[in-house]
């Protein structure tokens, strides 16, 4: 039993004050997230339509950005119990870790768990593209892959224009979005 008011109990509250607020880890893996889709996302392309088809094409780019959030709930919920179980557990042995270090010393476990299960188990082959639409040109963005088994586009993405409507194709591979043919 911790007695109220030890010496040790002091510093195991005290060390719960210097773990930095959730916003503040937030704040830096998302401005690292917006910096490296802003390095990796290649020039827009404009629509371009065929006048004897009447099929307008264009390709969209993936969105790194929103990819990557997929990951955050489960990497948030495992991160915060990884700190609270280890902090207590040494806590136990009466070793006091700062809250920093424990993040570093799971760090990589963490990561790589969360991606397994969220790979896995939560959103299964995912990649969110997004781009304008081949005939209006308005912002719109793209889901492939399951999320918890609930079966979501594979291959080829039937999507309809937020904006004009209009209904187009994206392919997984290639990203390119094609209105059907009238
Ligand atoms: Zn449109």
């Amino acid at each position: 039993m911790r007695g109220f008011g030890s010496k040790r109990q002091q510093q195991h509250q005290t060390a719960y004050l210097y773990l930095p607020p959730l916003h503040f880890y937030s704040a830096i893996t998302n401005n690292l997230l917006v910096v490296a889709s802003l390095l990796t996302s290649p020039v827009s392309t404009e629509p371009k339509c065929y006048i004897d088809t009447g099929i307008c094409t264009v390709t969209l780019q993936e969105d790194n950005f929103r990819s990557n959030l997929l990951y955050a709930p489960l990497g948030i919920i495992f991160t915060l119990t990884w700190i609270i179980l280890a902090y207590e557990f040494f806590a136990l042995a009466h070793v006091y870790l700062n809250p920093l270090i424990i993040l570093l010393l799971g760090g990589f476990p963490i990561y790589k768990g969360t991606e397994l299960i969220t790979d896995k188990f939560i959103f299964t082959d995912s990649k969110v593209a997004y781009g304008p639409c081949p005939s209006c040109n308005a912002e719109n963005r793209v889901y492939f892959g399951d999320i918890l088994g609930v079966e979501g586009f594979k291959d080829t993405a039937n999507v309809k224009c937020s904006n004009c409507k209009i209904q187009f194709n994206v392919q997984r591979n290639s990203l390119r979005a094609s209105t059907l043919p009238k």
